[in-house]
């Protein structure tokens, strides 16, 4: 069986790249192609980036698109795409513009009438979520809380009122007080905390802020976390299966 040959990629467009968030394995076979037909790649970490390229074996010229800077490099690739190049956007892991650099270039390059595609893959919510045993039909993705005490806590009482499974990111140095916050404001929830996830030593802790904070008590943890949250309420059960509680492609 022959394949069919590779289609080239279209002129004038921003490819959204998903990058491995641990594991290289986890490219796509898509997210290669384009970062090997593209003419330029903009990631949010260059050396970083340089480094998963090289692993793959691609040349590809490199400019920093992050936090600091989205905005000026913004109106410099939206006149590499006006004249028709094509660009890939990557970050440092996972999919851009999930807390990530993404979302502001992605806006203007619509607001310029030009095309985004997005070439999905790795995604730590997605990964964590789907994997964690809780609900997922709904959810609420809260991303990273703020730094200060004062905004953090505020936040962490709005989440008591938000349905669905919670899902934070946090970084692998505020892991600790989150969950000591999470056991003063949220003590009865259980939570999930989905660690270092596609990586060599990914584990799921499964409890309450406490109970995890004492199986945590003598090695402390490290690495890269997700952390979810049970729904506040069990959702009232119509004695379906979720199979049966209707699917968008189930015919009326
Ligand atoms: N754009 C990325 C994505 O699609 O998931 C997220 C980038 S954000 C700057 C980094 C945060 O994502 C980490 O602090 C952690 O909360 C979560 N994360 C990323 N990789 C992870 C992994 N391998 N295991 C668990 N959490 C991860």
């Amino acid at each position: 069986m022959s394949e069919a040959p590779a289609p080239g990629l279209i002129p004038g467009t921003l490819y959204l790249v998903a990058t491995p968030i641990g594991n290289l394995e986890d490219i796509t076979l898509r997210a290669l192609r384009v970062l090997r037909q593209c003419d330029l790649v903009a990631a949010e970490d260059t050396r970083r980036t340089f480094q998963l390229l090289r692993h793959f074996q691609i040349e590809k010229p490199v400019v920093s698109c992050h936090a600091h800077n989205e905005v000026a490099r913004a109106a410099q690739l939206l006149s590499r795409l006006r004249q028709g190049a094509t660009v890939a956007l990557v970050t440092d892991a996972g999919s851009p513009g999930i807390s990530d650099p993404g979302e502001r270039i992605v806006r203007a390059v619509w607001d310029a009438g030009l095309r985004v595609e997005p070439v999905p893959g790795p995604c730590a919510l997605v990964a964590a979520l789907t994997a964690s045993g809780l609900p997922t039909a709904e959810f609420h993705f809260v991303g990273f809380l703020p730094h200060k005490s004062g905004a953090r806590r505020r936040r962490l009482e709005q989440l008591r009122t938000i349905p669905g499974t919670l899902v934070l990111y946090e970084s692998p140095h505020r892991i600790q007080r989150l969950l000591e916050e999470c056991a003063e404001l949220h003590p009865d929830r259980r939570i999930v905390i989905a660690r270092e996830l596609t990586k060599k030593f990914e584990q799921f802790i499964r409890g309450t802020a406490r109970e995890i904070l004492q199986q945590c008590s003598e090695r402390p943890l490290r690495g890269e976390c997700v952390v979810l949250m049970e729904p506040t309420e069990a959702p009232v059960s119509t004695g379906e299966s979720p199979a049966e509680s209707g699917h968008p492609s189930d015919p009326d």
